[in-house]
């Protein structure tokens, strides 16, 4: 406790700070919310230690206001150390707690529309539709206009439209706080399973003894994991601790928070990305207080200011979206390992096709190993066979009955869907590649589309009729000829949309659909064609990756994967492992009811280890090789790296700058700078990028050095650097 008239250090929530001195006007604690000015701004801010004299006495402020909530030692611990590891600045790691603007003010006042179900009839258009699913993401609460737009992605004249249709009608005009103060029972309508039991008991024993620890929950699609961690997540709650469960966003579906009600009596508060300002308020001030102690969250959640955190399950635990990548680079997972350890609870990670991270760990005696061997009620995994698509070329397929083209699927991939459908079974097909082509290039002088903004070729969009960059959003149209010599224009390669052009034309009676993330804008939409699927108003699905997680279809049998090659030649050390991943995970759709399933992969590569250890379901094969191959080159979990990115729009600045930074390379034993070379990408959205990545052993301390380095050269104020720990991106 401070007492009134000391002098503390007060972090705010800016990407640059590390504390400011202020004079405290009340006693108040360590960790304490306070509320000061900085240029006459008013912040949200934490006190996070002793002020360091750096302010003339005559020139300290007092803090206005101390709010009676605070962070404990060990999240001010965590904030601290999160911010050595990651190198962002101890403020920017509080931005991402304090990211509520709204949380310690009044309520405001503003309009609000609900969505009119009795409305008169109007056309239902994409974007309509949009923002019934904005609703529906919301339990259908009243929303601002704001909210509307940027949660259904949709403009104010869309809005505007649907208000004077009576679409949308005024409700009341000030959020109410909502309390979400659910009480959880056990339902007692799960028994656990010999195997589960074990699982569960072993994180059983871990929440009642208390302290950390970290435990994975290995088990195949359908082998239960979700009922075990439901267990652990009773363990704690009825103990009184809160919370964190933690998934991808697309794994986080009506279907799961579904189960969730039926084991524990209500549902529990979801926090993601889509939620209305007035909810990410109320929950936001819900966990502070300590009335809300359980929450199913993406990784932001982690972020929640947490009281008396118990513990975290970290579902899907390998999930590449655990990963931030823009505003500072952290890894959801491995700071909801550092934030259990620090304030000393448990972890559970659950996931079926886990991280090389986490089995490394798991080697070496630091994670509990739990293991589900059988899918759940005996449902047998499906048989893994390749295609070898060098004797199995596809067949022409007509369009309209009169154009020809070259297609993707083998003559044996499309045997085995006529079977299926004739069985009255389902199909899915996986391309992890949107659009319809991938490359549109002159047959003549070999000029291909490209981005203006960005190195990176343009995809052609059927649905859309144009040209689409993928890395800005960038779009075009598709020149009739040749822009650079009048030669005719070809489309290669296939995406989402060729893949079900050819489909339709092969099997026109078939009812189809395509997903991918951008035909799907919404969850709702997702959930409106799984629930088709589980209703059996669709025969094929089509899908990119979006597919491969989480959804449970009974009547599945068959998974084609058109393009296993895809991924394999990846340039990073980790294109192998999220190849198998995914692959693996893909396989897991086929087979989950009472008929065996059945997975094909077409390749050109039928020996590759990858493909034959998913076909020989061994897992522990593939990783066994992998990680010998990243001992030998001392990738992670064997080395370290950490990527900086530098980024300006002008490229006589950018090369300057990077040559002042290879001068100023510290000399450091244990560790390498390499670099600078062109970013893969090497221009985005117009910024052009050079790369330096920094190597070490395990054991070599690459923070500390990074920021030496840095800290010896004079940034521009037109330069952007990023710093990237333990990298999972490469472009
Ligand atoms: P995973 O999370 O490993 O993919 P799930 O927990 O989703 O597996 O379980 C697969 C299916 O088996 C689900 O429908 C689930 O409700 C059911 N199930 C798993 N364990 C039990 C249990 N002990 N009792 C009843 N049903 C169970
Ligand atoms: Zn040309
Ligand atoms: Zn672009």
């Amino acid at each position: 406790m401070f007492k009134s008239g000391t002098i503390v250090k007060v972090l705010l929530p800016n990407v640059v700070n590390r504390g400011y001195d202020y004079r405290l006007n009340t006693d108040a604690d360590l960790g304490a919310f306070v509320r000061v000015t900085l240029m006459n701004r008013p912040y949200v801010g934490v006190i996070y230690g002793v002020g360091d004299g750096a302010v003339a006495p005559d020139k300290i402020k007092d803090i206005s206001c101390v709010f009676p909530w605070k962070l404990s030692i060990a999240d001010l611990q965590w904030i601290q150390k999160m911010s050595d590891w990651t190198l962002m600045a101890p403020g920017a790691v509080l931005r991402l707690i304090i990211n509520v603007p709204d949380a310690f003010a009044e309520p405001k006042m503003e309009q609000l529309y609900s969505y009119n179900f009795d409305a008169p009839k109007s056309k239902m258009t994409e974007s309509r539709q949009m923002v019934l699913d904005a609703f529906e993401l919301n339990d259908n609460e009243p929303m601002s206009v704001p909210d509307i737009q940027s949660i259904a992605r949709v403009g104010p004249s869309v809005v505007k439209t649907m208000i004077t249709r009576g679409m949308l009608v005024p409700a009341f005009s000030r959020p109410i706080e909502q309390s979400f103060e659910y009480q959880y029972r056990d339902m007692g309508n799960i028994e656990l399973n010999a195997e589960q039991r074990v699982a569960a008991d072993k994180i059983g024993h871990d929440i009642d003894q208390g302290g950390f620890s970290v435990n994975l929950l290995d088990g195949i699609t359908g082998s239960g994991k979700t009922q075990v961690y439901f267990d652990s997540v009773w363990r704690a709650y009825s103990a009184g601790k809160s919370v964190l469960l933690m998934m991808p966003e697309i794994a986080l579906t009506t279907q799961f928070i579904k189960r969730f009600e039926s084991r524990f009596g209500a549902p529990p508060v979801v926090w993601h990305s889509n939620l209305t300002a007035a909810r990410r308020r109320d929950i936001w001030r819900g966990v502070m207080q300590g009335k809300i102690r359980v929450v199913v969250g993406t990784r932001s959640a982690l972020f929640l200011p947490w009281q008396n955190l118990g513990l975290i399950v970290v579902d899907e635990e390998h999930d590449s979206s655990y990963k931030q990548e823009d505003m500072g680079n952290y890894h959801g997972r491995d700071m909801a390992i550092l934030r259990a350890k620090l304030s000393n609870f448990p972890v559970v990670l659950a996931s079926a096709t886990p991280s090389e991270e986490t089995m490394h760990n798991i080697e070496i005696g630091r994670y509990g190993h739990l293991v589900l061997r059988s899918r759940y009620g005996g449902a047998e995994l499906p048989k893994i066979e390749t295609i070898d698509m060098r004797e199995n070329r596809p067949e022409e397929y007509k369009v309209n009955n009169e154009e020809s083209r070259v297609g993707s699927l083998s003559p044996v991939l499309c045997e085995e869907i006529k079977n299926t459908l004739n069985n009255h079974r389902q199909v899915m097909l996986f391309i992890n590649r949107r659009g319809f082509a991938p490359i549109v290039q002159c047959k003549k002088c070999g000029w291909v589309a490209t981005c203006a903004d960005c190195s990176v070729g343009m995809t052609y969009h059927k649905r859309l009729g144009k040209l689409l960059c993928h890395m800005c959003g960038r779009t075009m149209a598709l020149p009739d000829v040749c822009p650079d010599c009048g030669g005719d224009v070809s489309m290669r390669g296939a995406g989402l949309e060729k893949i079900e052009e050819e489909v339709k034309s092969r099997f026109p009676s078939a009812r189809t659909a395509i997903v991918s993330s951008d035909t799907m804008m919404s969850r709702g939409a997702l959930e409106r064609l799984v629930a088709k699927m589980e209703s059996g108003e669709l025969d094929i699905i089509i899908g990119t990756q979006i597919l491969a997680k989480g959804h449970h279809f009974p009547n599945l049998t068959l998974v084609g994967v058109v393009d296993a090659d895809m991924g394999l030649f990846g340039t990073d050390f980790r294109s192998p492992e999220h190849t198998f991943q995914q692959l693996f995970q893909v396989a897991g759709r086929a087979g989950r009811g009472n008929a065996p399933g059945r997975v094909l992969l077409q390749t050109y590569q039928p020996t590759h280890p990858v493909l034959t250890a998913i076909c020989a379901g061994n897992r522990d094969e593939f990783f066994r090789a992998d990680m010998d191959a990243r001992r030998a080159a001392k990738m992670p979990p064997f080395g370290q790296l950490i990527a900086v990115v530098i980024e300006c729009k002008k490229e006589s600045v950018l090369k300057k700058f990077c040559e002042d930074l290879s001068r100023a390379v510290p000399n450091v034993n244990g560790a390498r700078i390499m670099g600078p070379v062109m970013a893969q990408i090497y221009m985005a959205r117009n910024w052009y990028r050079m790369r330096f990545l920094i190597s070490g052993d395990a054991r070599a301390h690459l923070q500390p050095l990074v920021t030496l380095w840095l800290s010896r050269v004079n940034v521009p104020a037109n330069v952007r650097v990023k710093i990237d720990v333990n990298p999972m991106n490469f472009m």
